[in-house]
């Protein structure tokens, strides 16, 4: 393992040429505004490979400044500068294999990528805009043939082709097993999918999607967990090829498009299939304990660039002609959110180990970054709702991008599994309490 982050870390500088870190990033987001140069996320603990990937993927983002996605939030328009110059420099690969031109490392320096984009002031969008391309492609890499591979992989990383993952439906909701999306064989292997998707980011601007289909009806499986199928499908939005999406209006997060996505006997050819028919939950299951890890990262950077404004804003406000941040009313909420923060960090790094060691029992996995994610979602919100009240009005006001974060940090909390469905799955798998429901 030490070997692979070793030859990672060197194809990671060698792409990356401007590691030094610098002592304040564009927007002062990273670091306190003062002489202090005193990191606001405490660095300890991080291998020289998390810290370069921090550092390198902070310089890149700093090219595109807070007043970039108001814009793009206010505009509803897609980030599609940004996503290029992520794959421009190969981060799109990050954790996928350098034999298909990926940096092979793993899901710890992914979810330090994905913090470092939140934190950067791009919030959620600037995270959704990248994530699925990164925890959507996981059970690709590892269940895909090597046709499959060879002619999807190279194209996400180059960031030709865009992928968006389809699972969530409008009447199963998070019960998910209980999906009705249909992919019917046909006599000549390849199949025709009926159903809908709902919330499905980045449909509009994607090439791929990872699709969760059932493949057997519910009624002549023993569990619902089988009878399901994993697919790499093409987005054909041709006219008559029964595939049509609609965008949701949404809160926050508005530079990304988050659809709904109707199929209609819409034909994929046998290859989209990936690994086993019918195995298709536990092959997601891969893809899941990755995107939770990366959406607790991207909290952890939304809560951290929001505590940063927030802090700065104390120091430089005020009011009553002293600072308010004087006030223990301002200062101890914001001490407790950086608390959260780095405890929910710990958490985090540690679920993303698990993940990436590979010899960890799956249900201990799970139970790391179901964790993770609600610990990282809820420090997120409270860092969040601080920094807007610490604004006081100017909390409210665009320019000072804390409304914008806020608003972002109700993404977490339910996607992509709500904090009620994490508080459930402890109490049955851990704490071996009654199932609930
Ligand atoms: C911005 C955004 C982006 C998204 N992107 C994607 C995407 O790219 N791909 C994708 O497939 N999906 C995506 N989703 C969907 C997301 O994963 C779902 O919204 C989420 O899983 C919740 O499902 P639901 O909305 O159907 O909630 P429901 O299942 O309708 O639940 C509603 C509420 O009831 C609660 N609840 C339900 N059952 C129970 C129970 N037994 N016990 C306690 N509480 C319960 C839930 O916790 C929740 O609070 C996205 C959602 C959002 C908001």
């Amino acid at each position: 393992m030490a070997g692979v982050l070793h030859r990672a870390a060197l194809r990671t500088s060698r792409l990356l040429q401007c590691s030094k870190r610098p002592s304040r990033y564009h927007n002062g987001s990273l670091f306190f505004s003062t002489s202090s140069r005193r990191p606001l996320m405490a660095l300890t603990g991080f291998t020289e490979t998390q810290l370069t990937v921090r550092d390198a993927v902070s310089q890149v983002c700093s090219q595109f400044p807070n007043t970039y996605w108001q814009e793009h939030d206010e505009n509803e328009r897609d980030p599609t500068d940004f996503h290029a110059t992520l794959a421009k420099d190969g981060w799109l690969g990050i954790a996928l294999p350098e034999a298909l031109g990926g940096s092979g490392l793993g899901i710890s320096e992914a979810t330090m990528m994905m913090q470092a984009i939140a934190e950067s002031g791009a919030g959620m969008a600037g995270a959704q805009s990248i994530h699925a391309n990164v925890y959507a492609t996981q059970p690709l890499a590892k269940f895909g043939t090597a046709e499959q591979l060879e002619s999807t992989i190279p194209n996400i990383i180059s960031g030709r082709c865009r992928v968006c993952f389809g699972v969530t439906e409008p009447n199963s909701g998070l019960d998910t097993l209980r999906l009705a999306t249909a992919a019917s064989k046909q006599p000549d292997g390849s199949y025709r999918v009926t159903g809908q998707k709902i919330w499905i980011t980045c449909a509009q601007v994607a090439a791929k999607m990872i699709l969760l289909a059932r493949t057997t009806p519910l009624e002549d499986v023993e569990k619902p967990s089988e009878g399901l199928s994993l697919f790499c499908i093409d987005l054909d939005r041709s006219k008559h090829s029964g595939l049509d999406m609609r965008r949701i209006k949404k809160m926050g997060g508005r530079a990304v498009d988050a659809n709904e996505v109707f199929f209609d006997n819409y034909a994929i050819p046998a290859d989209s299939l990936i690994g086993e028919e019918g195995q298709g939950f536990k092959i997601i299951l891969h893809g899941m304990n990755a995107e939770r890890c990366l959406l607790a990262g991207e909290a952890l950077g939304l809560g951290y660039a929001a505590l940063a404004r927030a802090t700065q804003y104390a120091q430089e406000r005020t009011v009553f002609q002293r600072p308010i941040g004087m006030n223990q009313g301002i200062a101890h909420p914001l001490a407790e959110a950086y608390m959260r923060l780095e405890a929910a960090k710990l958490a985090t790094y540690h679920a993303a180990r698990l993940y990436d060691d590979g010899s960890v029992p799956a249900a201990d996995v799970g139970v790391a970054c179901n964790s993770a994610k609600y610990l990282a979602a809820e420090a997120a919100f409270a860092a969040c709702e601080r920094a807007v009240l610490t604004h006081g009005g100017m909390g409210y006001a665009v320019e000072y991008d804390v409304e914008r974060y806020f608003r972002e940090s109700l993404v977490p909390r339910i996607a992509p599994i709500s904090r009620e469905m994490i508080l459930n799955y402890i109490s049955e798998k851990v704490l071996g309490l009654p199932r609930s429901y």
